[in-house]
Formats: C-alpha cells, sequence, structure tokens
C-alpha cells in the first residue's frame, strides 16, 4: 500500500513525516522517491522465542499487506522510544512463571510501572497487544495483561482488541485470526491519522484511497494462488485414477486407505480446497561447512551459568511393574557449592538423542560433513527485517554438536517452517500435502497430525521422502534446546553438599507419525545414570556421570519465614519433590529450635498404588511420626477399595482436600496460612483450584465468582502459590 503523494512532491512527504513523526516511513522502492509506506513498530517481550517469532511473523507479513514495520525486543531501550512514538505499536508478550513478564519485558514493565507518571504519560500513543500465555498455569496471559493494564493507565489506546492466545489449546488459534485482523485495524488507526494529516494539509482524496490499494500485494496472492490451483490440480489428477501418490510416487495407496487422513494424506474437503498458505519466510542465514576440524565442544559454554556436577547416586523410586518409573538424582555439590533453598529449582542441559542427530545428518545427506567447522552468517540482500544470527549457534561448532546441544530438534514444526519446507520438495503430492498443513484450511489437521502429536522435524522428513531442506533453513527455524527444569527435593540442612531431584521418565508410545520414544531429558537421564542406577549401588567418584546445571530460583515458592504459620501442601506424585526440601529443613529447624512454635503442616500426596509408586514413603511416615508434619493425607487411584469395601474412597488429592475442608479453609482464611500446589499443570492443578473455590464457596457461603476473587486475593498476598509444570 503506498501513499501517492506525488502533487506535493518531497516536500510533502517530509510535511507528513513531521506530522506523524515517522508514522510514514520513506518507501524503499526508490524508484518512486514519492511513495511513502505505512510505518508501525513492533515490540516483543519473549522467554523462549515464542513472542519473538511470532512478531517476526507480523513484520514478515507487513510487506504483504503495505505496511514497513520496525521490531525490537522490549529489552533494547535503545531502539525504540515509546513515551515519544506516534507510530502505532504492537506488543507480543509472553507471561513467565507465575504470571510474570519474560525477562526480556522486566525493565520495561518496572518503567510503565513508575508511579511517578503522569496518568496522561502515553495518551499518544496508539497499540494492539498480543499476549502469550497457557491456561494450565495460573494467572493466563499475565505478563501481556500487565503491560495492557499499565498503558491503559497511563492513557495509551487501543487500535484493535487485545489477543489472549494459549498454548495449551494452540496458540495459532488465536494468534492466526488475531494477525488476520490486525491488518484492517492498521489500516484504520493509518486511516484516521491521515485524515487528521488531510485536514491540515489539504491533500487530494486520491491519497486517502491509496491506503486501501495493495496492487503488489494482490499481484502476490494471485501467484500464489495459481500455485495452489497448479497442485490442487495435481492432486484431482492422482484421486481421479483411484490412487493418491504416497512418499514414494511408486508406491501407491488404494482409494480405501487413501480416505483417512493422516500426517501424509487428507482427505476431501481438505484435499480439494484452494489452499490459503502463509507466506514463504525470508531466508536469512548462510551455513558454511569447512572442511578443518571444528572446534570441539562437548556441551554449551559455560557463560549461561552452567557449572558440571557429578551424580553422585541414583535411585529408582517405584516399583519395576508401576505405570511411570520415578528417579531420584543425587548431585555432589561439596567440591562447588550450589546454594539454594528448598522450593528451588535447577535447570539441566540435555542433548538431543545421538541417534536422531545421526539419521538427521543421514537424512540431510551432512553425516561426513558432521565434524566440520560451522559458519553461519546472514545473507546478504535477505528481506528479513531485523535479522540476526542465533546467539545460541555458535560460531565454528562442529556441525554434531550444534545438532546435539543447540537446536530443539524434537520441538513440532511451527506452520512457518512447513510452508519453507514444502518448498523444498520435490514430490508434488508430498509438497501439497506440506502446505495444506500450514494452510488457514489445514488447520485442524496440523493440530491433530503435528502439534497434538509432538511430530518434530525427523518425522517431518521421514513422512515426506522428497523434502531436502538446507542447513541454514534448519538454523532459521528450529528453536534453541532448552533446559528442563526440576525442583530441589532436599534441604542442605540435611544433605550437606548435595542436591537431590525427583523425575518421572516421560514416555511417548508409539504412533503413526512417530515411533514409541522418551521425553527428552528425562530419557536421556535415565540412560544416563543406569551404570549407578540402585540397587547396583554407588560407584567410585571417577565414574560417576556428569550433568550440567544451573540454579533456577523462586521467588516465592518458600517455606513462610515465620515458622508459625501453617501450611497445606499438595504435591500427588512427583510433584512432592519441593515438599521433601520442605519437610527436611522443617525437622533440622524443629531439632535446633526445640522452644520455638511451629504451625501446623498438612501433606495431601497421591499416586497410583500404594505398593508401586508411593514416592518417599519412609521419608514422610517418619515425619508423619516425629511430628514434622502434623497431617499426612493420602490416596491411591488406582487401588482396589480396601476390605471392608469402603466406597466413596478418596481417589485424588482434590477429594481427600474435600474431606479436610473445614481445615483448610480454617487454615487459609482464619490462621492466615499458605498453602502450595506442585506437580501435573494440565489436570490436578485445575481440579485442586476448583475444590478450593469450593470449599471457600461453602464456608463463606458465598458465590463462585466471590470465591474467586478471595482465591485471586490468596495469591495476590502469596498465600497460595503453585509450583506446576505440564
Ligand atoms: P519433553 O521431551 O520435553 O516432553 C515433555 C512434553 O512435551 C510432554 O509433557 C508433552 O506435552 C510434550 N511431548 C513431547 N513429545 C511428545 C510426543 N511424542 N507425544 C506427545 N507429547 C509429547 N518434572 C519432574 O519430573 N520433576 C520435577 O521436580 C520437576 N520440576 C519442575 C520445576 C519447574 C519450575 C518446571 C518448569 C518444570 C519442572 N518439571 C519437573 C518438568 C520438567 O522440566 C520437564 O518438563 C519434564 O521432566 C519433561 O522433560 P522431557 O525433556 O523428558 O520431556
Amino acid at each position: 500500500m503506498l501513499l501517492k503523494a506525488c502533487k506535493c512532491g518531497v516536500q510533502y512527504v517530509f510535511r507528513l513525516e513531521k506530522r506523524l513523526e515517522l508514522a510514514f516511513r520513506k518507501s524503499s522502492f526508490h524508484n518512486m522517491p514519492c511513495e511513502v509506506a505505512a510505518c508501525f513498530l513492533i515490540l516483543y517481550g519473549s522467554q523462549h522465542g515464542q513472542a519473538q517469532s511470532i512478531a517476526e511473523e507480523i513484520c514478515q507479513q507487513a510487506a504483504e499487506h503495505g505496511f514497513t514495520a520496525d521490531i525490537s525486543c522490549l529489552s533494547n531501550q535503545h531502539k525504540y522510544n515509546v513515551d515519544r512514538e506516534i507510530r502505532p505499536v504492537v506488543f507480543v508478550v509472553s507471561t513467565t512463571g507465575d504470571g510474570d513478564p519474560p525477562d526480556t519485558a522486566q525493565k520495561f514493565v518496572r518503567k510503565i510501572k513508575n508511579k511517578s507518571l503522569a496518568h496522561d504519560h502515553f495518551s499518544h500513543l496508539h497499540y494492539a497487544l498480543l499476549a502469550l500465555g497457557d491456561t494450565n498455569y495460573a494467572n493466563f496471559c499475565n505478563g501481556g495483561k500487565t503491560i495492557d493494564r499499565h498503558l491503559q493507565q497511563l492513557g495509551a489506546k487501543h487500535f484493535y482488541a487485545t489477543g489472549h492466545a494459549d498454548d495449551g489449546t494452540g496458540l495459532e488459534v488465536v494468534v492466526d485470526p488475531w494477525i488476520e485482523g490486525l491488518w484492517d485495524a492498521l489500516k484504520k488507526v493509518f486511516s484516521s491519522m491521515s485524515s487528521l494529516t488531510q485536514q491540515d494539509a489539504d491533500l487530494s482524496d486520491s491519497t486517502q484511497d491509496s491506503y486501501h490499494k495493495n496492487a503488489s500485494g494482490q499481484e502476490k496472492n494471485k501467484s500464489d494462488l495459481e500455485v495452489d490451483l497448479q497442485l490442487l490440480k495435481l492432486s484431482e489428477v492422482d484421486s481421479q485414477k483411484g490412487k493418491t501418490i504416497t512418499s514414494d510416487s511408486s508406491n501407491v495407496e488404494t482409494l480405501s486407505t487413501a480416505l483417512v487422513a493422516s500426517l501424509k494424506q487428507s482427505v476431501p474437503p481438505l484435499s480439494e480446497s484452494v489452499l490459503n498458505v502463509p507466506a514463504l519466510p525470508a531466508s536469512y542465514l548462510e551455513v558454511c561447512l569447512e572442511q578443518v576440524s571444528a572446534e570441539w565442544e562437548t556441551v554449551p559454554s559455560d557463560k549461561d551459568g552452567y557449572r558440571e556436577f557429578s551424580i553422585s547416586k541414583a535411585v529408582q523410586l517405584t516399583q519395576d511393574d508401576a505405570v511411570k518409573t520415578a528417579i531420584l538424582l543425587e548431585l555432589d555439590t561439596s567440591v562447588q557449592n550450589i546454594a539454594y533453598h528448598p522450593g528451588d529449582a535447577f535447570d539441566i542441559l540435555c542433548p538431543n538423542r545421538a541417534s536422531e542427530v545421526e539419521e538427521l545428518l543421514l537424512r540431510l545427506d551432512l553425516q561426513t560433513q558432521k565434524n566440520c567447522a560451522v559458519q553461519v552468517n546472514l545473507l546478504k540482500n535477505s528481506s528479513k527485517k531485523a535479522a540476526k544470527v542465533p546467539l545460541h549457534i555458535p560460531q565454528n561448532g562442529s556441525l554434531q554438536f550444534i545438532l546435539t546441544w543447540c537446536l530443539e530438534i524434537r520441538s513440532a514444526p511451527k506452520k512457518a517452517f512447513v510452508r519453507a519446507l514444502a518448498d523444498f520438495t520435490q514430490n508434488s503430492s508430498e509438497k501439497r500435502r506440506l502446505l495444506e498443513l500450514c494452510s488457514k484450511e489445514g488447520s485442524a489437521d496440523y493440530n491433530t497430525f503435528v502439534r497434538d502429536t509432538n511430530v518434530c522435524l525427523l518425522d517431518l522428513l521421514r513422512a515426506f521422502p522428497s523434502c531436502l531442506p538446507p542447513l541454514s533453513l534448519l538454523f532459521e527455524h528450529l528453536p534453541k534446546l532448552q533446559p528442563r527444569a526440576y525442583s530441589a527435593a532436599s534441604s542442605s540442612l540435611q544433605h550437606p553438599g548435595k542436591v537431590h531431584f525427583v523425575f518421572n521418565v516421560v514416555e511417548f508410545p508409539a504412533r503413526p507419525e512417530h515411533p514409541a520414544r522418551t521425553g527428552l531429558c528425562t530419557g536421556w537421564l535415565a540412560d544416563h545414570v543406569s551404570s549407578i542406577l540402585r540397587p547396583l549401588g554407588a560407584v567410585p567418584a571417577s565414574s560417576q556421570p556428569k550433568v550440567h546445571v544451573r540454579p533456577r530460583p523462586s521467588s516465592t515458592f518458600h517455606l513462610p519465614a515465620d515458622p508459625s504459620i501453617p501450611v497445606v501442601m499438595v504435591g500427588p506424585g512427583t510433584g512432592v519433590a519441593p515438599f521433601i526440601g520442605f519437610l527436611q529443613q522443617r525437622e533440622k529447624e524443629r531439632e535446633a529450635n526445640q522452644e520455638a512454635t511451629f504451625g501446623e503442616t498438612w501433606l495431601f500426596f497421591g499416586c497410583r498404588h500404594k505398593d508401586k509408586d508411593f514416592l518417599f514413603r519412609e521419608q514422610l511416615e517418619r515425619f508423619a511420626c516425629n511430628g514434622t508434619l502434623s497431617h499426612l493425607i493420602v490416596c491411591f487411584s488406582r487401588d482396589e477399595p480396601d476390605a471392608a469395601g469402603t466406597v466413596n474412597t478418596p481417589t485424588y488429592v482434590q477429594h481427600n482436600l474435600s474431606l479436610h475442608a473445614k481445615n483448610v479453609a480454617r487454615i487459609l482464611l482464619k490462621d492466615k496460612g499458605c498453602l502450595y500446589v506442585c506437580g501435573d499443570a494440565k489436570n490436578m492443578a485445575k481440579d485442586v483450584n476448583d475444590t478450593l473455590l469450593k470449599i471457600i464457596g461453602n464456608e463463606l457461603q458465598i458465590d463462585k465468582l466471590d470465591a474467586m476473587k478471595i482465591v485471586a486475593g490468596l495469591r495476590e498476598e502469596k498465600r497460595y502459590l503453585q509450583d506446576i509444570w505440564s
């Protein structure tokens, strides 16, 4: 969309830019000096890269809609100035921790929270905000909501309704339509800006009209459509023959099998639809492999705060016939201390599976070059805005090292990645299917066959054998390999020089889309410690496996400083981990201060079977015996009712909470106690929250809405704390 201002020539451009303080920027089409494109600013606050990649997607799409956009991370405060920004601003903000803004947005949030700012400080600002969150966690989208609230309080105006995208159900469910609606909203806001300018500058009507024209965009869409129709025709020809071309074109499937949708193939109406595919993401990296021996690294350098520790003990806490395997690890921190408090967690670095890295190298025909040094540079002339060489890809690392330690090769490919992969796919049926998966029309298929089944790049490459992407595409689209967090399951008062963790080995059964596999980190850890896993016994320090760890302190999930405050802990399964730390600490404090007053301690624990997966049973019973725990309340979800045939045996922790509703309500509402919940975010934490609402509603005889307000108050006062994960 180009603003034609030829009447007034370059002088007009100057005046216009002055008036709107860069709301419209001189177009990059220098052959037409009078033309300007409407320019807006995108600011993102990202924790793990999701908000950043969505912001980049918006930036990328802007050109197709006739806009230009500047883009910056909220942490780069020298690159933007919202205090004086008159261009529309689009914020994309994720949420982390207990509903906190991402680390990269913290400074910005502090700035806009400043109480000395005037109530109309941002009255010049027109903005739209896309908040990212996960309804499995408390304080959904709170990072974005916090920024939104403060901007509103300071007079900023929405030009488009805030979007709240839920990673629990799929960010794209909200993100895609939100972005789609953004362009009209931007047109309107620019239009209202321009009409102001028009009045002042007495411009001709043609100026206005030009905001609504997008000749180049339309042409592009048309050509995209032609490509799609061509692909559609190909698939029609194949289906007329009663056959569908599968991964290998010589290998045909009958119509009856073709009627079932799968990762590899679609059924009508999708297979017959004209597709709306996202724009091809601009490539921006150039990767060179040098045949010199690479600078060898075994794990990413310690600049991110990781240190290497020996694993001095590994104990399987569950019986062999338990549904899940829980393992306790003990780190030896006696040589290099690592300060922590019960309630803190630790980040563990884990590599990608060697077999998967090998297969990927083989599939990309790069096996013989795995030891080459990798040089990554920005492509000259890339149209990608604010392109950067990803910081997590080291220069001169070997290819194998980068694929092993730096990139999350297991991540489910985003639609933009699928779109880009389609362009490197030779077989037309395969290409069509990839385009379907990233298209608007194929959204449900993408969710079913990619997102919900956690299909990874390798699964796609297996399913689409004619797809051969260059290495640069992987580097552009695969996110950084993230560490996994584990809560400390010990107290240094009880185990000086040691830290304990406990984890379940995550298992994903085989599916048509991928073979059976274990969780990346938990599967690796289980293999890594298999030689020392008890009951085999301890091993000499020299052969202890090692792991890279850094602290991940919690700002709130700790025992109250005043030990007389009563606490209720809810931690089924491995969710009991931090409470083992709490109770070890309490046990020691009680021994050291026998005169002191200690509040009640309740622990609600649950597992499947009393005899198979009752984690830390002996230790918990000891705590209950010596008074460290005043109440140990357990339930077993899969055990038969006892011999007496007791009906209504509590199955889950929330049932036991209901049975003890009076005490729970008293502790929280009268005694100013604390409630801690740890473990599964998807079901347990929600059920416990619902139960809490009922307990409070019944106790105070109030309706759900009022109970929700009380619960929100408890959260605010940090007396209802969650440490949950999915
Ligand atoms: P991943 O490979 O990362 O897979 C994990 C998730 O990805 C699954 O839950 C699933 O949703 C999805 N997924 C991946 N592949 C598939 C597939 N093929 N099919 C279906 N779904 C798939 N965990 C503990 O056990 N103990 C703790 O004490 C603990 N403390 C934590 C503390 C914090 C602060 C946080 C944030 C998390 C904590 N976790 C804990 C969770 C832990 O960090 C890991 O997420 C967990 O161990 C799984 O890691 P993984 O690499 O083995 O699994």
